[in-house]
């Protein structure tokens, strides 16, 4: 007969099961954690910090058609704006190859095509937002401007303006509570249009326009953005200019357990996937880290999880190592390295306290996401479960599963759905994340650190 913990399962609070050693281990990890972030903002910058570490770890650039032999390292940087990182283990290919599969977009306020106008004394631009935000959260904060404005001859501009401190920031104007006795009794859906989601430029006339001018002050924006970037307004026809928040990542609370920033959706995954990729060093099998484009709007095109550069790049390796692809796919197992929502009290009838994550408890698996009876979803099997269970538990890894929140609330939906549908055993795994898609996100310390040690026994086993 087995003893009563034995009989219960419970979840781990890291910090009561934990010494010290591992608490500080979490708390130097999560400096390098929030370095990345304040250099992975975007897609694109993330992208570009990614290229940085892989090269500094030994990484090399691959482009098909490339041989490619065991204990070989490669990136695949797709466009700027999604990357695969490879390690090709020594074992054959044909037993598999595992997969971390995470995103780096995160929510934003994305200018329009023809963004700059002036009306009532100021400039503005018109946006489109981005992902699934709410809006009211947007207003009133500090942004930065991060992105590229390519020219008609290719040339491109890097625009990153709004996080060095002595940057101007931008700004999304609100109402004043004074007068906003009508916009106040509206749905919180409804309150706020997005068409009225336009970011503040500036307010200074040009000294020079002629007195019959009507749109001196955009006349001036344009003329320090054409002495800044050597851009006119034309130029804005083909850029990618996003509206993030500006600011570092900081810690949080008087014990600094928690930490806040823009974009841990899902720079917390993507981050562990990448560090659990260079810390393993050689492993039998094969590893591959896919930070994908486009989740935070249904993953599609082609710097997405559901371009058919995934099946590109499996082939490729697959064939240069005189594998079979269809083996190859039907061994491999992925985890789809998603953060989850983590149990707020403040909001806990959003939730079912039986079945959602805790702070400080670990990485969360869930075993399905999607909303109302399972739909849209990958529901990842028993057997794929246990498996991980067992290399989690030989390997010390303090996790935890948990859905989404209540049933018939909402739900969301991960890459995990479109991996598997390659006919690849995927489960979901990632860090819990309290304010999920706001401006400022909120994560543990020692649930990022379990992260990094989950996927690094993915990796080493
Ligand atoms: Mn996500
Ligand atoms: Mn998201």
């Amino acid at each position: 007969m087995k003893n009563k913990t034995d009989l219960n399962y419970q979840k781990t609070n890291i910090y009561e099961k934990r010494g010290d050693d591992y608490i500080n281990l979490a708390e130097d990890y999560s400096v390098g954690y929030k370095k990345f972030l304040d250099s992975s903002k975007t897609e694109r910058d993330c992208v570009k910090k990614t290229i940085s570490l892989a090269v500094e770890n030994g990484f090399k650039e691959y482009d098909f058609g490339m041989e490619i032999k065991p204990g070989d390292r490669y990136f695949y940087n797709n466009r700027g704006r999604s990357i695969y990182l490879f390690r090709v283990g020594s074992e054959p290919v044909d037993k598999g190859i595992r997969i971390l599969a995470s995103h780096i977009d995160s929510p934003r306020i994305d200018f329009k095509q023809m963004p700059i106008y002036e009306d009532g004394g100021f400039c503005f631009a018109k946006t489109r937002y981005y992902g699934g935000i709410r809006k009211y959260q947007w207003l009133a904060l500090p942004l930065a401007l991060h992105g590229v404005i390519v020219r008609k001859n290719g040339e491109t501009v890097d625009i990153c303006i709004g996080d060095d401190e002595n940057d101007p920031v931008f700004y999304i104007n609100d109402l004043l509570p004074h007068l906003a006795q009508e916009q106040s009794e509206k749905p919180l859906a409804k309150a706020i249009s997005a068409e009225n989601m336009n970011v503040l430029l500036g307010s200074r006339p040009c000294d020079d326009c002629d007195s019959e001018c009507e749109c001196k002050i955009k006349q001036n924006i344009l003329k320090l953005l054409n002495k800044k970037y050597g851009i006119c307004e034309e130029d804005f026809l083909s850029a990618d200019i996003f509206a993030v928040p500006a600011g570092k990542a900081r810690d949080v609370g008087f014990d600094r357990s928690l930490m806040s920033a823009y974009g841990h959706d899902d720079k917390v995954c993507a981050y562990p996937s990448l560090t659990a990729l260079f810390e393993t060093g050689d492993s039998s099998h094969t590893v591959m880290v896919v930070l994908a484009d486009k989740e935070e709007i249904g993953s599609e095109g082609n710097t997405s999880m559901k371009s058919e550069l995934f099946t590109d790049i499996m082939g490729a390796i697959t064939e240069s190592l005189g594998g079979n692809i269809y083996k190859v796919r039907a061994n491999s197992k992925c985890l789809s390295a998603d953060v989850t929502a983590c149990f707020d009290p403040n909001y806990a009838e959003a939730y079912d306290p039986k079945n959602t994550t805790r702070i400080n408890c670990g990485v969360a698996m869930s075993k399905y996401t999607g909303h109302g009876g399972k739909s849209s979803t990958n529901d990842a099997p028993a057997e794929y479960i246990a498996w991980l269970r067992k290399i989690f538990e030989e390997a010390g890894v303090v996790w935890q599963a948990g859905d989404m929140g209540r049933n018939d609330l909402g739900g969301g939906g991960t890459v995990a759905k479109f991996i598997a549908n390659h006919n690849i055993e995927t489960v979901d795994l990632g860090v819990p994340v309290i304010s999920m898609h706001a401006p400022y996100e909120i994560v543990s310390k020692v649930d990022v650190y379990s992260a990094h040690t989950a996927f690094s026994a993915f990796c080493r086993l």
